[in-house]
């Protein structure tokens, strides 16, 4: 049994007409509820709630607050390597995109992370596109371990993996995997993926089962905006979490919110997600779920992650490179998108502070420190 199961008990057709079929009175009912449950969240994603934004935000910041207190969580990705044996038509690392390819040694790797500490981050997030030869599950336990002694907390966003690949890189110090499902809608996943392992649309799904089943810390979730209509994929994003909350009942887990980005060989969004949507789409989460960890990166603008801080975000990145060496090494590389928050750690530190916030730069131990 997997989540697959669960998956092909829904019909994206029967879900979307439902979404767009809620009435103001029904939100309203909804949001009469202590307890939102699912089904709830459908309605608080449609455009029927659209009025009800200022009531949803306010319930959601109380809610964050209870839970996380007056804290935000910092972190930062290092890209190790931009070589890719996938298609994907959204990003610049894809296979058939003429790029200098770069996969960064140890001593790169070292001068990347001396970077980052002087800017006082414990939090790290490895990413790397999907090549097996290159950087394979081997590659990926080695730089774990390189690195362990340096970072209290470990995340990767890598291509998905075997179960005791999973379980090799826990037992070397891994803590959490983000693994995005890019799109539930199959046919839509098929276009943009069209070759490489990942164009494997139900291995992609099992991914976070196999991250359950390995005894991982923590599971990031998300579902790439643009690509498909966001409230659809955002219902199958958040049934994907409440079967996997009850399932590995012991793991935590997190949602991401990506927004297409400007990047070489560029695919212009389907559906756009506007700020409003997403601020509306954060709320909903967080009335959904008070414990989930929801995570904004720098791919959404200055003034908008200046404005989601008290809404329920309670982690973010900050002066975030998508290019491997991009800190230290070779900073004029090619990204992997443009970000559109450019502020250093400095700067998103003190707007944090000046909004009556803390930022918690660690909150687990790892073995090896
Ligand atoms: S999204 Fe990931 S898998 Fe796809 S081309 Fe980019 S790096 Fe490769």
């Amino acid at each position: 049994m997997s989540f697959k199961n669960t998956f092909e008990t829904y019909d994206w057709d029967t879900l979307e007409k439902e979404i767009y079929s809620y009435t103001t009175s029904d939100v309203k009912q909804i949001l009469d509820k202590e307890k939102i449950g699912l089904e709830d969240f459908k309605a608080l994603i449609s455009p029927a709630a659209k009025p009800f934004l200022e009531e949803m935000a306010q319930r959601s910041h109380a809610l964050t607050k209870k839970r996380f207190g007056n804290t935000i969580q910092m972190y930062v990705p290092m890209y190790l390597s931009n070589e890719c044996q996938n298609i994907c038509t959204y990003c610049g690392f894809s296979m058939t995109n003429k790029i200098p390819r770069r996969t960064l040694k140890d001593n790169e790797i070292l001068k990347e992370v001396e970077f980052l500490k002087t800017k006082g981050y414990d939090h790290i997030l490895l990413v790397t596109g999907e090549a097996n030869k290159t950087v394979g599950v081997a590659y990926i336990k080695h730089a774990i371990a390189l690195i362990r002694e340096h970072f209290s907390n470990i995340s990767i966003e890598v291509q998905p993996l075997d179960q005791d690949e999973y379980k090799q890189l826990i037992d070397a110090g891994l803590y959490a995997v983000l693994v995005y499902q890019e799109t539930y809608h199959k046919a839509t996943y098929k276009i943009h993926h069209p070759k490489g392992k990942k164009s494997n649309f139900d291995y992609r799904l099992d991914t976070p089962d196999r991250l359950g089943k390995a005894g991982i810390h923590k599971i990031g979730l998300g579902a790439l905006f643009g690509l498909e209509d966001w409230r659809v994929d955002s219902f199958y994003t958040a049934l994907h979490l409440k079967y996997l909350q009850k399932t590995y009942w012991k793991t935590k887990f997190s949602i991401s919110f990506p927004r297409l980005r400007p990047h070489q060989g560029e695919v212009q969004p389907k559906v756009e997600i506007t700020d409003f949507d997403l601020v509306q789409l954060i709320c909903a989460y967080r009335l959904l779920d008070e414990d989930v960890e929801l995570s904004i990166s720098t791919r959404e603008s200055e003034n908008f992650r200046n404005n989601i801080i008290k809404l329920g975000i309670n982690s973010i990145s900050a002066e975030s490179k998508t290019n491997p060496g991009g800190y230290a090494v070779d900073p004029k590389s090619l990204e992997q998108f443009e970000i559109a928050d450019e502020r250093n750690t400095e700067e998103i530190h003190q707007m944090i502070k000046s909004q009556g916030y803390e930022v918690v730069w660690k909150d687990w131990t790892n073995n090896w420190q």
